[in-house]
Order: structure tokens, then C-alpha cells, then sequence
């Protein structure tokens, strides 16, 4: 079994009946840039910088730069999205201004904290903007709830460029621009919202908490967090069926898009794109070959049908047995 994993290094993720799929990775820092590569990983689907902020603290930009350009080099020239700082929620640092909030994963939380502190928002900006001078950065937003925190961010970013315009130094201005699909408010408009931005990102971990109000990481409701309610079905459906109308990319980036069971449920939903831990890259490839999408598309089907999540459980697991 290790040595089938192993070499499915050098394979790409393509199903039995020829559908290519488009794995990167998820990372925290830049040293995980190294095993995404080993596996060859065809980006970074998604860069979690909040973890530079929340282990070095507040950071200038010529830091965040240097940080920033060093992974896209060490990246091989793949695509490398760079999501902008998702701090607040559980994700705080001792050093990080914060106000008392009674429930902080409702409140300030990644855009609306970056937009609250501008001049904190736009060394990241900046730095962004510079890294993608060397090589193919992408930028995206978190926690996206609607159109006008898109546009106010696109403002910001033009006026990233022109400031690093008139200080001469080298930067990319024009780089998509795309948004995590994590809130159900955005989820329910992703037909407007798809002629703002280049691409979407599902971030499922949070789309799933929000939308079936549960804490991710509380124990006691850890038994309600199901990617196959119908709710989420419905919305990860929308969500790729609006871009796909609109020409643009949706890629997964929550933790579904890693797991073993989940990924004939996206495959069947039409997602082409998935970004993952490192870790789960040579697995996800395993189920991916083994699978062929029109019985991925009849168990969306059927998934969308049950009505008791432990009914949708139970087909999902017979499936993924069938194949194994
Ligand atoms: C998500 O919410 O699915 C996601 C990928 O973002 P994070 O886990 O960093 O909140
Ligand atoms: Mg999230």
C-alpha cells in the first residue's frame, strides 16, 4: 500500500474515464513548500499567511515581502494563492490590537479585521503585490459576506499599486483577485459575485460552521459538522454551477477537499480544482484514479435525496468501500 502511494508521486490525479484534476496544496508556513513540491503538488491553492503574523507578530512590509517572495520562488514557478490575513475568531495573537468581543468568531475576524485597520491591511497589500513580481501570485479574501467588501479591497489593492508606484519599487498590479466562499450569505449570491472576482475558493470548514451554526472545533456539536447536509450540498452545487457559468475557476480548499470520502462527492459536483494538506495529496490522487465521475455524479444524486444525514453517511461509506 505504501509503495502504491508512493508512486503515485510522479502520476498526475486523473480519473478512469480521463477527467483531469488540479490538486495543490494548503500551507502555513514556507517550509511545507518543500514537501508540496516532493509531491508534486500543482500549486498553492491556498497560503494561510495569518500564521506569519501570529508567529512573528507585527510585521513590517519589507518582512512580509521577503517571506512572501521566498515561498513564490521556492514554489517552482507554480501558481501560489496568497490569502490575505484571516487573524481574529480563535486565530488571535498577544500582540494583535483587539477589542473584547463576546463572540469573536462572529465578530472581527480576517477581512473585517483587515478592513478595520487599514494601514494593517495594506503592508500586506503591498507586500503581496511585490511578491507577485516573481512569479504567478494570486490574491484572495476570507470571510467575503458580500459585494461591497470585495470591491472596497480591490479599491485598496489599486491603491497598494499606485503607492508602490510612486516609490519606484517592482511589483505586479494586475493579479486575479478571488474570494473564499466560506460564508453562506456569499454562497447564496456566488451568480452575482462571480462577475467581481477571477475565482472563488470554497472554504468548506467554515462554510460548514456557519452555515449549520456549530463551533468547528467545539466537541459537544462535533457530531452536527456534516459536509452531506443537504443544506451544503445545495450550496457547494450553486457555488460551482455559477462559476462554471461565468468562466471562472472554483477550486475546495476547507478539509473535505483532502478526505478520502469527500472527494466523489466534489468530483461528482463538477469540482475540478482541489487544494489539501501536503500530507493528503497521495491519497487524494489513490481515490481520484480509481474513480470515474458518472457514478460520482449519481451519488450526488442519491446524497441529495436522503433526508437523515446518517442515511447519507452510510451510502457514502458503501462507495468509497466499493472502490477500495
Ligand atoms: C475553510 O474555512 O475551509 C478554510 C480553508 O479556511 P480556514 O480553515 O483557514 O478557516
Ligand atoms: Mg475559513
Amino acid at each position: 500500500y505504501i509503495e502504491e502511494l508512493s508512486k503515485l508521486k510522479d502520476a498526475e490525479a486523473k480519473t478512469r474515464d480521463g477527467e483531469r484534476v488540479t490538486i495543490c496544496s494548503n500551507i502555513e508556513i514556507n517550509e511545507e513548500i518543500n514537501i508540496a513540491c516532493e509531491y508534486n503538488s500543482e500549486g498553492i491553492g491556498l497560503y494561510r499567511t495569518e500564521y506569519i503574523y501570529l508567529d512573528k507578530g507585527d510585521i513590517s512590509e519589507e518582512d512580509q515581502f521577503e517571506i512572501l517572495k521566498n515561498a513564490v520562488l521556492l514554489n517552482n514557478f507554480n501558481p501560489i494563492t496568497i490569502r490575505t490575513f484571516d487573524l481574529g475568531g480563535e486565530k488571535l495573537s498577544d500582540v494583535l490590537p483587539h477589542p473584547e468581543e463576546v463572540n469573536p468568531v462572529m465578530g472581527l475576524r480576517a477581512v473585517r479585521y483587515s478592513l478595520r485597520f487599514k494601514e494593517f491591511f495594506k503592508k500586506q497589500l503591498k507586500a503581496i503585490l511585490r511578491a507577485a513580481y516573481y512569479g504567478d501570485v494570486r490574491i484572495m479574501f476570507p470571510m467575503i459576506s458580500g459585494i461591497e467588501e470585495v470591491n472596497i479591497c480591490k479599491e485598496m489593492l489599486r491603491e497598494s499599486a499606485e503607492e508602490l508606484k510612486s516609490e519606484n519599487k517592482n511589483f505586479k498590479g494586475d493579479i486575479p483577485v478571488g474570494v473564499m466562499v466560506e460564508l453562506p450569505s456569499l454562497a447564496l449570491i456566488t451568480h452575482l459575485i462571480a462577475r467581481e472576482v477571477d475565482f472563488f475558493s470554497v472554504g468548506s470548514n467554515d462554510l460548514i460552521q456557519y452555515t449549520l451554526g456549530i463551533d468547528r472545533n467545539n466537541e459537544y456539536v462535533a457530531y452536527l459538522y456534516r459536509p452531506t447536509h443537504p443544506s451544503i450540498l445545495i450550496m457547494l452545487d450553486k457555488i460551482i454551477t455559477d462559476a462554471k457559468n461565468a468562466g471562472i475557476e472554483a477550486s475546495v480548499c476547507g478539509e473535505i477537499a483532502g478526505e478520502p470520502k469527500y472527494i466523489p462527492v466534489l468530483l461528482g459536483l463538477g469540482y475540478r480544482n482541489l487544494s489539501m494538506s501536503p500530507a493528503s495529496i497521495l491519497k487524494a490522487k489513490m481515490v481520484i484514479n480509481r474513480m470515474e465521475i458518472d457514478s460520482c455524479v449519481k451519488l450526488v444524486r442519491e446524497l441529495k435525496e436522503c433526508k437523515y444525514a446518517r442515511l447519507a453517511e452510510e451510502k457514502l461509506s458503501n462507495f468509497i468501500n466499493a472502490y477500495a
